[in-house]
């Protein structure tokens, strides 16, 4: 019988953050496989877990995430952990839960500290409604294209950010959503230094020029605000109809063409254009 995968969330921070069902997924697992060795280690010696790591990371992907697959295919079960937080939101792990699915491999996620949720949560912004955009590209032609393409979004918007590409990043954003717009910078998340400074990104850049950012960031930015329709007026469409009859237009062509371009019913144009 095939083994599975279990995708296992390790705090972002505070040690205490690991839950009982994490815990006993690491103990009972034939092996962990760790975007980093080293980091995993450390929270095995904390939880006094001895177990098999095998690392799975960025450039050892592709040919370390076919020997996980064939070893749960032969029946082992695979916990897979992230230097922090939830594997597979910003790390590697996404592509061997594909690669696991491809296979009909049984995977199996436990919630647990994720730093995207957990910014959200504190951040004091709108949370009804957020789409979540991971870490803007280093060069800056895609970070540009990629924020223009939010400019319209109304959503909140959340991203990842590492602390020497903030003060680029905050000015990338205000050039593209207007320094006013409200942002909610969360760092150091459940550790000791954990901070919240809602501003706005003008502000932000200005706080990051008098000092460097230091630590982990989540970026949580409000969305786009609602445009106000503007609705025209009676005196508007009377307005248009009578220049459009100044050009040679019949009053149904112009009361036609200004009910289109003021998107506003035929009816009322008329009556407006009736009006003295
Ligand atoms: N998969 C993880 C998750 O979703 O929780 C995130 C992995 S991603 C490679 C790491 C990024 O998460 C950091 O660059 C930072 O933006 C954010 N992050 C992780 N821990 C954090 C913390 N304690 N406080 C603030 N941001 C954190």
């Amino acid at each position: 019988m095939a083994g599975m995968l279990y995708l296992v969330p390790t705090p972002i921070g505070n040690l205490g953050d690991i839950s009982i069902r994490c815990r006993q997924t690491l103990e009972e697992a034939d092996f962990i496989a760790a975007e980093d060795t080293r980091v995993t280690l450390k929270l095995l010696n904390h939880l006094g877990i001895k177990k098999s790591l095998v690392s799975y990371y960025e450039h050892n992907k592709a040919q370390k995430g076919n020997q996980i697959v064939e070893r749960i295919l032969a029946g082992e079960t695979c916990a897979l952990v992230s230097d922090a937080g939830s594997p597979a939101i910003s790390d590697p792990g996404e592509d061997l839960v594909k690669q696991c699915a491809e296979q009909g491999i049984t995977v199996c996620a436990i919630p647990g500290p994720c730093a995207v949720i957990t910014a959200l949560s504190i951040s004091g912004q709108a949370t009804g409604r957020f789409c979540f955009e991971g870490f803007l590209s280093t060069a800056k032609k895609s970070r540009k294209e990629h924020l223009e393409s939010l400019k319209t979004e109304k959503r909140t918007m959340i991203f990842y950010e590492a602390p020497h590409k903030l003060p680029a990043t905050l000015e990338s954003m205000a050039e593209a959503f207007g320094g006013d717009r409200p942002i909610s910078l969360c760092r150091e998340l459940t550790k000791l230094h954990e901070e919240v400074i809602r501003t706005t990104l003008n502000g932000a850049i200005e706080l990051y020029q008098q000092q460097a950012p230091k630590g982990e960031f989540v970026l949580v930015v409000a969305g786009a605000p609602e445009q106000e329709e503007e609705t025209a007026t009676a005196q508007d469409a009377k307005s248009r109809v009578e220049e459009l009859m100044a050009q040679g237009l019949s009053r149904k062509d112009a009361v036609k063409q200004t009910a289109q371009e003021l998107n506003l019913p035929k009816n009322a144009v008329y009556d407006a254009a009736l009006q003295a």
